[in-house]
């Protein structure tokens, strides 16, 4: 029985990169490789363009861009993050001094407001003894009423401290109030640039614009695009065989205008390519990374990351006291685990299944294909009997 075909149409961010492609053979190398690995499972790929001896003139018009195409950062959303952290980081502790500042005019108010009673007692008392003063005697009376006039005055001046903190009280939490409401609006800002910019809406629409210009792109096609990585994921940083050197899209709602619509030239420029896409860095790739995306534009999702226990590390728990509170000469261990987060990739099927990051070997022999995911390639749009 003949091969299933799995058709691939292959792109370039810009000619430079297919230099560098021809020069070291990579997408045809990774296009023999999965030949090799998908015949054992009734599949071989189906490639456009398929010259036999491509150049750069040949496959002229496959390059999304002559010149300065798009390089994907893929550590994008890191960097965001990482920019809105610091801008939000003095305000966070701009609310943190005004909370303790807070804390702190209570802590007065609370202390004054008790002064308060006392002075209300000691004018309880001056009442009475002036009750108890006989009527002539002037002397005696002067002496209580400047006495009870003096703790009056005290107790004015607590009173307006009093207000004045709470007052300051108000105003600080009003500016808590202001800075929050700052905080949530770089969370929003964070939001918008994450989702607008990047380069995978600038893919889709240059491969719409080859698409009505060239006609080059085909629903039941994969669109595979050949790039130079800006920055690769730093969630992979400190493993063994850690870089991402492809990335699989999935197929958007439909051709939808990513901006307002201007004028009518503009509107098809805006127009973004829907389908699954493929993004390959031709720099760091290995063969296999095409026949591990296709499976993923078939549908198959890695499982999400774990956290893995690194190490574990002893701490002390604080020194041991007897009873009449001496140190004991021992102090009491615990065991703090610290983790770190593995992606679900490297939990991916079998020790040897081409979806596992932790795989070992090189060769289409070394890899085998799980038997869902023969199944998602059956069923996939992209493959024709
Ligand atoms: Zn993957």
């Amino acid at each position: 029985m003949a091969n299933k075909k799995i058709q691939l149409q292959y792109l370039w961010t810009d000619e430079s990169v297919m230099q560098a492609d021809l020069l070291k053979k990579t997408s045809s190398g990774m296009t023999d490789w999965a030949n090799e690995f998908y015949k054992r499972y009734g599949f071989q790929f189906d490639v456009q363009p398929a010259d036999p001896k491509p150049t750069v003139q040949s496959l002229a018009k496959f390059a999304l861009k002559k010149n300065d195409g798009v390089s994907p950062d893929q550590d994008r959303a890191r960097v965001i993050e990482e920019k809105y952290d610091e801008l939000r980081r003095p305000i966070a502790r701009k609310i943190e001094d005004n909370t303790k500042a807070i804390a702190s005019h209570e802590r007065s108010i609370t202390a004054k407001e008790d002064q308060n009673v006392l002075k209300k007692t000691e004018e309880g008392i001056l009442d009475a003894q002036l009750a108890s003063v006989p009527a002539t005697d002037f002397a005696q009376k002067n002496t209580i009423l400047l006495l009870k006039i003096a703790v009056l005055k005290q107790e004015t001046a607590l009173t307006t401290e009093i207000t004045a903190l709470r007052k300051q009280v108000i105003a600080l939490s009003n500016a808590i109030t202001k800075l929050q409401s700052d905080v949530a609006a770089l969370y929003a800002k964070q939001a918008t640039e994450l989702e607008t910019g990047g380069y995978e809406p600038e893919l889709r629409r240059q491969m719409t614009s080859l698409f009505l210009n060239q006609k080059i792109g085909d629903e039941k096609r994969v669109n595979v695009v050949f790039c130079r990585f800006l920055r690769r994921k730093l969630a992979m940083r400190g493993l063994e065989n850690q870089k991402v050197i492809g990335e699989t899209f999935g197929q958007i709602g439909a051709l939808i205008p990513e901006l307002s619509v201007g004028s009518s030239s503009r509107i098809l420029r805006q127009w973004l390519w829907p389908y699954p896409f493929i993004i390959v860095d031709i720099e760091m790739a290995d063969p296999w990374t095409v026949a591990h995306e296709i499976v993923h534009a078939a549908g198959h999702d890695h499982p999400a990351a774990r956290k893995l226990v690194e190490s574990l590390e002893k701490r002390i728990r604080g020194i041991k006291v007897d009873v009449l509170g001496r140190k004991l000469p021992e102090a009491e261990y615990e065991e703090v685990p610290r983790y770190r987060e593995v992606p679900g990739g490297y939990f991916d099927g079998a020790e040897n299944d081409i979806m596992n990051y932790s795989a070992k070997g090189s060769k289409p022999a070394d890899f085998v294909l799980a038997d869902a995911d023969k199944q998602r390639l059956d069923r996939a749009q992209f493959v024709v009997p």
